[in-house]
């Protein structure tokens, strides 16, 4: 066993014990723990940790905890992910966030009959981040990327995750099929007139067509009603397409 000093900064906080939230507390740690074991059994998951400082040197997730200790946890700093895939998977009762995410261009799996068996391996495999309510899942050793989602409401949940990975920069709004997930292809007039209705035929000029369910989209009162809700939710003004 080792007895280190933990202190936790920011919103890190929230996971973990009410009496540990006011500062820095002592823990026994397991033999040979790693910080990674280490911060996960007092409650926060690994996805969730940034800068980590041991006695005041910067340090990894697998470093070993020494008796005495001082482990120092910030959270992810917006820009932490700067030039990273932005691909996420959103867990069950995310449906909302994802359809979100997927109106601003933000390629988002999502699928409720997920389990966490295979949210584990398709995040692995397409190197996404998982999104979700569940700090067990988090804590799985293979999920190299992921993030808490503590809101409950979309909107704040967006907020959230786009302060978090710094979406503002690299939004590419209404570019997705929003039931599909997949990046939306224009079309003809022509080739939309056979499926729609006339009227709107004539007063839109601009058409996308999904090319798995084949919907089709175009820029009417409901696409500039998400616009403003999307705006809002990030206090910014959405370009225009
Ligand atoms: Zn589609």
């Amino acid at each position: 066993m080792a007895q280190a000093k933990f202190h936790f900064h920011g919103e890190l906080v929230s996971f973990l014990a009410p009496e540990r939230r006011s500062g820095a507390f002592s823990h026994e740690c397991a033999r040979a723990a790693t910080v990674k074991h280490a911060i996960e059994s007092v409650g926060v998951p690994h996805t969730e940790a940034g800068r980590l400082l041991v006695n005041g040197q910067a340090a990894t997730l697998d470093r070993i905890v020494r008796e005495d200790d001082a482990i120092e946890v910030f959270p992810h700093q917006p820009g932490d992910d700067a030039g990273e895939p932005l691909h996420f998977l959103a867990d069950a009762h995310l449906g909302g966030l994802a359809r979100f995410l997927r109106m601003l261009g933000f390629d988002t799996l999502y699928d409720n009959a997920l389990h966490d068996r295979a949210i584990i391996e398709i995040a692995a495999r397409e190197r996404r981040i998982v999104l979700t309510r569940d700090r067990e899942l988090l804590k799985c050793r293979e999920l190299a990327r992921g993030c808490f989602v503590h809101a409950r409401k979309p909107e704040a949940q967006l907020k959230e995750v786009a302060t978090r990975f710094g979406l503002e920069a690299r939004l590419l709004p209404f570019t997705l099929c929003l039931h599909c997930n997949l990046r939306l292809e224009a079309i003809e007039r022509g080739a939309a007139a056979h499926c729609i209705p006339d009227p709107i035929v004539e007063r839109y000029a601009t058409f996308m067509r999904c090319p798995g369910c084949r919907r089709i989209y175009w820029e009417g009162s409901h696409w500039h009603r998400m616009r403003e809700v999307l705006g809002a939710s990030l206090d910014i003004s959405l370009p225009r397409s």
